[in-house]
């Protein structure tokens, strides 16, 4: 059985989401205040995160950083604010999802049934089948160093294959294209961040099926890229 925390200081929302989580068999544990949902957070291990943003005492953002500094566990926030500014703060601070109130609860079922499966399947493909690594059509063997989209074997150079790899290896994460240039270039190349612009551009051609309507790569304006699942 799946274990959910819900951290959620509306009596009337935490209950309802415990309720519809229940009612699909997922075990729930309640927390109300920001100070004791981080603490209960870190201390156990959770399948999934439901957190709200404006919390007494220690806020939404705070705990999803603390959280993300420690541990992958999906999360999903859940908030009053609409505003895009705070959906793109929480998923550059590694939330997995974002839905504002007032939502439906199945569709809430919906997602957190949707990111355990996904999480699920990222860890076992990781364990299980030795360094080969599979997303919807998209199939990348770290070992061999060779990637097939839709099943046709794709040629990358060594760097888009580092960078593809650092992306998948860490979905759902935004990173500006400063943090993408360290990672990959380090200090052994001369360049700038537009050598990033130009790699993620090459990505896109070989693995995406639209490169302007891109479902891998996708470009969080204004912060970087982040690699969905
Ligand atoms: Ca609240």
């Amino acid at each position: 059985m799946s274990k959910i925390l819900i951290i959620e200081d509306e009596v009337a929302i935490a209950d309802l989401e415990k309720d519809y989580l229940e009612l699909s068999n997922f075990e729930v544990t309640l927390e109300s205040n920001g100070q004791d949902g981080m603490v209960t957070a870190l201390k156990n291990d959770f399948d999934l995160i439901i957190l709200d943003l404006m919390l007494p005492e220690v806020d939404g953002f705070e705990i999803c950083k603390a959280i993300r500094e420690e541990k992958n566990t999906p999360i999903i926030i859940i908030s009053a604010k609409k505003d895009d500014i705070d959906k793109i703060r929480g998923l550059s601070l590694g939330a997995d999802d974002y839905m504002t109130k007032p939502f439906s609860p199945s569709e809430l079922v919906a997602r957190v049934k949707a990111h355990l499966s996904r999480y699920e399947r990222l860890t076992n493909v990781g364990q299980v089948k030795n360094s080969v690594i599979e997303i919807r059509d998209l199939k990348i063997d770290k070992t061999a160093r060779r990637v097939w989209k839709a099943g046709i074997e794709k040629n990358f150079t060594s760097k888009e294959f580092d960078l593809l790899c650092f992306l998948v290896e860490n979905p759902n994460h935004v990173f500006t294209k400063e943090e993408l240039f360290k990672e990959i270039w380090k200090m052994d190349s001369v360049g700038d961040i537009a050598t990033v612009t130009v790699h993620i551009k090459k990505l896109r051609e070989k693995i995406e099926n639209n490169t302007s309507n891109p479902q891998y790569i996708e470009t969080i304006w204004g912060v970087g890229y982040r690699f969905k699942l």
